[in-house]
This record gives structure tokens, C-alpha cells and sequence, in this order.
């Protein structure tokens, strides 16, 4: 985090906090509500990789992933040009655990389900 320059911190920042207010999960969390899918537990701590949606009954585990930090390759989610190498570093890592979390799950019997913040775009509040 010190090794970051400010322009680099202040972006990072400000995709932390465009996510607050209205994030993905939340949005998500109302779409599966309205839909009747409420037997869920949030922030599961008791499967790998914290599931942000996780149905214990049905062993499906929910991941809403940002598109710059779970490094989708989309318009969202694209990395800014400065410290590129940092940022490759960090969101390759990220992935690289996104990948172990999912076939870890997998072995448990568990399906799995990725949502991708930019998938949500065309969805209705
Ligand atoms: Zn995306």
C-alpha cells in the first residue's frame, strides 16, 4: 500500500467508494431477494473465499466480483496506465485466488455462480 503513488491511491480510493453506497452486492442481494431467494447468508465465513452469497441448502455459493479488482478485462474494469505493473501484480493475484476459491467449492460438492459488477449495468435498481 506505501509503495503507491497519490494519484495511484486516490483512484484506488474512489473505486473503493463508488462501491459503497449502491454496490453490486447489495444490488445482487435486492435481486435475489425480490426473487425469493432469501435462505442465503451473507459474507459466508464458513466457505472458502467468504462466498458473498451463500445457500447452504442448495450448497451454491454466489461471488459478486468488481471488475478491477477480480481483473474482468472489460470497459469497467480497466486498470489505469500508471504503475501498471503493480496493478497486474495485485489483480493477477487476486484471480489466481478467485480460481483457487471456485475449484476448492467445487470439490466440497458446492456449485458456484460469478456475478460481474458490469453485468449489472443493464439491471434495474
Ligand atoms: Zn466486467
Amino acid at each position: 500500500m506505501d509503495a503507491v503513488s497519490p494519484e495511484t491511491r486516490s483512484y484506488m480510493m474512489s473505486r473503493v467508494r463508488g462501491d459503497m453506497p449502491t454496490g453490486p452486492e447489495r444490488r445482487v442481494g435486492s435481486m435475489l431477494w425480490r426473487n425469493g431467494a432469501r435462505d442465503y447468508r451473507k459474507n459466508c465465513r464458513l466457505h472458502p473465499g467468504k462466498p458473498d452469497f451463500c445457500f447452504h441448502r442448495i450448497k451454491t455459493a454466489v461471488f459478486v466480483h468488481g471488475c478491477f479488482w477480480h481483473g474482468h478485462g472489460c470497459r469497467v474494469g480497466r486498470p489505469p496506465k500508471s504503475n501498471a505493473g503493480y496493478w497486474k501484480a495485485k489483480i493477477s493475484a487476486n484471480r489466481r485466488r478467485d480460481r483457487r476459491v471456485l475449484s476448492a467449492l467445487g470439490r466440497m460438492g458446492w456449485r458456484t455462480a460469478v456475478v460481474w459488477e458490469c453485468q449489472l449495468d443493464n439491471v434495474k435498481r
